[in-house]
């Protein structure tokens, strides 16, 4: 995705690559990647947490989430930690009504969710499989049994749906006809042709917002960060798409 927006940009020079890095080797080698020749990095799982204690500045939702997934290495060798999930999210959701919101999920995709939301003043709700992780949000937790209630909106920020898609609606507490309740549904797991959840909401005719919309959201703020530059949407969502 962002290899094709550097090329469609121009930006010959320039690469995006993968590093897998050990946990315990993650705060040198991600301090060391900006003498390296490196503009900046995106941060996932486990990494995040760590991210946002190494840099030296924090954008105001990075520290509020607590985790970063995009670090940028400036020319007076400073790192800057920023949260762009939260916000790429928001963009996905666009004009989409969300005075109301019901989280599922109470992992770190989770934590942005629920704090962009709160910033976008919805009243927000969450279920987890594990409510003990979902007082931690400091909002409403809901029943572990369900059944969940009505709102505007519905994020799905659990991993189910990356398995079995048959598995989707026995993992949560929610059947496909409870659908209804949801104007928007958005899922942020992604898999080829849509997931079930996505699929379901698409049926019942809910605004379907789909995880490979977020991804390319939350890359495109830190390519504008680290390149200056507008990237070519279309061309990040064919690439995310179709890989080549
Ligand atoms: P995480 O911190 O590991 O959290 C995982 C969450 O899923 C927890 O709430 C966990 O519940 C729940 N869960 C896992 N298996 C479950 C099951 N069988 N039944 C019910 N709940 C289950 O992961 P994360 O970073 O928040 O990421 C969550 C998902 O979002 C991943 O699939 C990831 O790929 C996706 N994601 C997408 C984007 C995007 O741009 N589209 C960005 C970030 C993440 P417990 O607390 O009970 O374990």
């Amino acid at each position: 995705m962002h290899n094709a927006a550097l090329r469609a940009a121009g930006l010959e020079g320039w690469t995006y690559q993968l590093l897998p890095v050990p946990p315990e080797l993650f705060t040198a080698t991600a301090r060391a990647l900006g003498g390296a020749g490196f503009r900046g990095a995106n941060v996932t799982i486990p990494h995040k947490e760590a991210a946002l204690a190494l840099a030296d500045e924090a954008s105001p939702a990075a520290a509020a989430i607590g985790a970063a997934n995009t670090l940028t290495y400036r020319d007076d060798g400073t790192i800057h930690a920023d949260n762009t999930d939260a916000p790429g999210l928001m963009e996905a959701i666009g004009d989409a009504p969300h005075a109301t919101a019901v989280v599922l999920g109470a992992g770190g995709t989770a934590r942005a969710a629920v704090w962009a939301l709160r910033e976008a003043g919805a009243h927000v709700r969450v279920w987890n499989r594990t409510p003990e992780r979902a007082a931690a949000l400091g909002v409403e937790v809901l029943p572990v049994g369900g059944p969940l209630p009505e709102a505007d909106l519905l994020c799905n920020c659990t991993s189910v749906g990356l398995g079995d898609p048959s598995k989707t609606f026995k993992q949560l507490p929610l059947s496909p006809d409870a659908l209804h309740r949801y104007a928007t549904v958005v899922d942020l797991v992604y898999r080829p042709g849509g997931t079930a959840l996505e699929l379901a909401a698409r049926e019942r005719g809910a605004t379907v917002v789909g995880g490979l919309e977020v991804l390319v959201r939350q890359g495109a703020r830190s390519f504008r960060t680290w390149t200056g530059r507008e990237p070519d949407l279309s061309v990040m969502r064919q690439a995310v798409a179709d890989p080549p």
